[in-house]
């Protein structure tokens, strides 16, 4: 049953928490309306599935322009940055997921497209080297490590805005409205589980929400309640405090170890990839204190023991 509610919110009044960022888009927005005119370029930086994507198609429908998304593995060549920029109109939104891996060619190739609206590139069956006027589009940036963004193309990002971590509140807002829009109610018991267990992040909450509907249509219940909520989670192998397989390796790993721990010690005694326990896996496991980073890498903490703990019995 659909319920008129989209899960990806279209507006800034949809668009739950990160206040912050929705203030200063929206002052940008509405003074580039009224000045008829364009916005800045704007670096969106946060965690995986915390709203990025979702704020750039908000800034386009606001502006009554196009937003054209696509992420940086697939921009290898400056040519490949040519080809997106020659097709945006004026106003239009070019949205580059995980910007910091461009290739630094193509990161240079867009300092004057930022900065004058203008590239070179080549045309015609001569193959000549042309300078090409665009039309004002919009660089909108998203990035899960804004430090790895070269300093001259960083410089040309004339907002720059840091998403916080969810708080419990809006998390549980956003269970709650991803449920409205599959069209099923859900307990407050069924929410304070997710919240528990959804990492703070708004993706994987309606993801959650969406396995707990299955389980709520397979028992023949009108709601989510905890009873289908718990059975979600044991299909999903999801523990307390959202604790995934490969969160509890990583934590067996580092267990009784007095000394800390380099990532790639972690990775091969794990048997989990560097970059999934560096993106993934330690985000979570520094949020709810079960481990801290040192210098020389990771260690337990006594949080950490005691989950581990938990887990083993
Ligand atoms: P990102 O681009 O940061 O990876 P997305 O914008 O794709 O994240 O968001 C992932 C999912 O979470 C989408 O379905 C989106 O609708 C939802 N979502 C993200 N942030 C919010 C929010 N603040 N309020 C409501 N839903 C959200």
């Amino acid at each position: 049953m659909a319920s008129g509610t989209p899960l990806r919110p279209s507006s800034f009044d949809t668009f739950i928490g990160q206040n912050h960022v929705k203030e200063q888009l929206n002052l940008a927005l509405e003074s580039a309306v009224m000045r008829d005119d364009v916005i800045d370029h704007v670096l969106l930086a946060g965690p995986a599935g915390t709203g990025k994507t979702t704020l750039a198609n908000i800034m386009s429908s606001r502006l009554g322009t196009r937003c054209v998304e696509t992420i940086a593995n697939v921009m290898r060549k400056p040519q490949d940055a040519a080809n997106n920029l020659v097709n945006l109109r004026r106003g239009d939104i070019l949205f580059i997921d995980e910007i910091h891996a461009l290739p630094i060619t193509v990161q240079e190739y867009f300092y004057t497209a930022m900065e004058d609206y203008k590239i070179n590139t080549i045309a015609g069956r001569s193959r000549r080297a042309v300078t090409v006027n665009l039309q004002k589009f919009i660089l909108v940036g998203a990035t899960t490590n804004e430090g790895q963004l070269s300093s001259p193309m960083l410089s040309r990002f004339g907002l720059v805005c840091n998403l916080k971590p969810y708080s419990d509140q809006d998390v549980g807002m956003i269970a709650t409205r991803g449920a409205k829009a599959l069209g099923i109610g859900i307990t407050d018991e069924a929410i304070k589980l997710v919240v528990d267990r959804c990492r703070g992040v708004p993706r994987i909450t309606l993801r959650h929400i969406k396995r707990m509907r299955d389980s709520a249509t397979i028992m023949h219940k009108s709601m989510i309640d905890l009873e289908s909520a718990i059975h979600a989670y044991r299909v999903l192998q999801i523990g307390e405090h959202g604790m995934t397989n490969q969160d509890r390796a990583v934590l067996k790993v580092l267990s009784g170890k007095k000394h800390a721990t380099g990532i790639q010690g972690v990775s091969s005694e794990s048997n989990i990839d560097q970059e999934t326990i560096s993106n993934l896996i330690e985000p979570h496991l520094l949020r709810i204190g079960a481990i801290v980073r040192t210098p020389r890498g990771r260690l337990i903490t006594k949080v950490g023991e005691k989950i581990n703990k938990d887990i083993q019995q």
